[in-house]
């Protein structure tokens, strides 16, 4: 790759990490009941201690401050970490896989909310519809760009995927929870209709693939509540990434914008 490639690449691993920093902080404060927006400072949970833009640069800070409070030494919640880290390579994934393009757009953006409901469910099991609403609206509002079928499209995923949940629900009389439907609107408004049947897919497989050794090694029984959500948002990223070529296996057109 050409220098300005690299340069490139990690522009985006950077863009997604800050990406999934703000998703952690808007995670934290969302769970704790405080309100996510405004322009208030960001603060060591511990201390309290108001955090320098040093302190709050994605990944890199972590590392230099091997993980602890400036001021106070306290632990540095690992979780979110973790969230800038893969937010960073699956933005820099994308980037590969897309270049500069409608598909790179669409991808990078939901991973701000693929971060933020994940960390959320994964910690309490709950999926908070106003995010969900928040990205199915934004989901909808990039696809203007595409012209009306394309809005059309990411309405058709939407309904999909919240239906399909919605029927599995049902079926699994009460044990599933029903904000994963309400997931499903905003990943399908982001994926379009092809693309949410084939994140649904994927979410099921990886959500399989990882609850099966933890039955048969008697860590988890079948009435532990496992959240789907993480699967679901690992599944839209794998769709992003693999859709296109899986499509093209089947014999499917690909619709925008993944085409490109
Ligand atoms: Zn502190």
């Amino acid at each position: 790759m050409a220098a300005c490639g690299w340069l490139f690449l990690i522009f985006a691993f950077f863009v997604g990490a800050s990406l999934g920093s703000f998703a952690g902080a808007a995670a934290c404060r969302a769970e704790a009941g405080e309100k996510w927006w405004g322009l208030e400072r960001s603060r060591c949970v511990s201390c309290g201690a108001v955090l320098a833009p040093r302190d709050l640069v994605p990944v890199l800070s972590f590392i230099a401050l091997r993980g602890r409070c400036r001021f106070c030494g306290a632990r540095i919640p690992v979780r979110d970490f973790i969230a800038e880290l893969a937010c960073g390579v699956l933005c820099a994934v994308f980037f590969l896989r897309f270049g500069f393009s409608y598909s790179f757009l669409f991808s990078s953006a939901s991973l701000l909310f693929l971060a933020f409901h994940t960390l959320t469910d994964a910690e309490t099991g709950y999926i908070y519809d106003s995010w969900a609403f928040a990205m199915a609206g934004a989901g909808l509002a990039l696809r203007l760009a595409g012209g009306a079928s394309a809005v059309i499209d990411g309405a058709a995923g939407a309904a999909a995927g919240f239906c399909f949940i919605w029927a599995v629900v049902l079926l699994s009389r009460g044990r599933m929870g029903t904000g994963d439907a309400v997931l499903m609107l905003g990943v399908g408004a982001f994926t379009g209709l092809k693309f949410a049947a084939a994140a649904l897919y994927a979410g099921f497989l990886l959500g399989c693939a990882a609850v099966l050794p933890l039955l048969a090694a008697g860590k988890v029984t079948r009435k532990t509540a496992v959240p789907l959500g993480p699967f679901l948002c690992a599944g839209c990223a794998a769709a992003f990434i693999f859709g296109g070529s899986a499509a093209g296996f089947f014999g499917f057109s690909v619709p925008w914008p993944w085409g490109a």
